[in-house]
């Protein structure tokens, strides 16, 4: 038997479609149902933290992983994939290098130990990253089996260089944001943001989702479109960039 989304803490969003707060750094995980197909969409923190997703998701879905998405080449949305190596991994085009450069995995250790993650977790975690098998340049249809079919979208540069969005149609659709939209505090920009492309970002993921959509951020509680667009002004306003 398997058990609810709640039982495990985590938020159920639409039908098949939930979400969940990790903890620590309040970064999203999603999951995606299919029939016989299951789509995780980031990773956590740490290859533990990962191997619980892992866990959750198969006591929730009754099936394993299958695919995992990542948003963004930061710590605390991938370096748990170790736990997914009989997965389906994607992401957006260039992050594979951010994943295998020596410098750049060298930099995601740091900011990750910066951040409070434990010297040796921070370690491990780099040794085991891996790249994306696929990478997103463009848009990329993915069918979950059962009538359910996900759109994965490189949507930046906007957060980092290399951000992917995920569309679940249905009713209510689900846009996962990643960390282009936060609502848990002002949005994140750090050495490897490209902020004067970030409003067209989310532009783009406005145009995906629409009015009607739930938007679920990389930090924070689910929003709508209103608030992304919100967010939008701001980050044009913060950064100097016009319409
Ligand atoms: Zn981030």
């Amino acid at each position: 038997m398997t058990v609810t989304w709640e039982d495990l803490g985590w938020e159920r969003v639409a039908a098949g479609v939930g979400r969940c707060r990790l903890p620590v750094w309040d970064c999203t995980a999603g999951l995606v149902a299919g029939e016989g197909a299951v789509l995780l969409i980031d990773a956590g923190s740490s290859p533990s933290e990962g191997a619980r997703l892992r866990e959750q998701a198969r006591a929730i879905t009754g099936h394993r992983v299958t695919h995992l998405a990542l948003t963004h080449p930061h710590f605390d949305h991938v370096f748990g994939v170790a736990a997914f190596t009989d997965a389906e991994v994607f992401g957006a085009v260039g992050v594979d290098g951010v994943l295998t450069r020596v410098r750049d995995r060298e930099e995601l250790r740091a900011d990750a130990v910066r951040n409070g993650l434990a010297q040796a977790t921070a370690a491990e975690a780099v040794d085991l990253l891996s790249p994306p098998r696929h990478l997103v340049s463009g848009e990329w249809t993915l069918d979950l089996g059962g009538g359910r079919q996900v759109l994965l979208a490189n949507v930046g540069p906007g957060h980092t260089a290399h951000d992917l969005a995920v569309l679940v149609p249905g009713d209510p659709e689900v846009v996962f944001c990643g960390d282009l939209v936060e609502e848990s505090g002002d949005p994140q920009a750090g050495p490897d943001a490209l902020p004067s492309h970030w409003p067209a970002a989310l532009d783009r993921l406005l145009d995906l989702g629409g009015e009607d959509a739930l938007y679920v951020p990389g930090h924070g509680a689910v929003v709508d479109a209103a608030f992304v667009r919100a967010q939008r002004d701001a980050l044009a306003a913060r950064f100097g960039v016009s319409r």
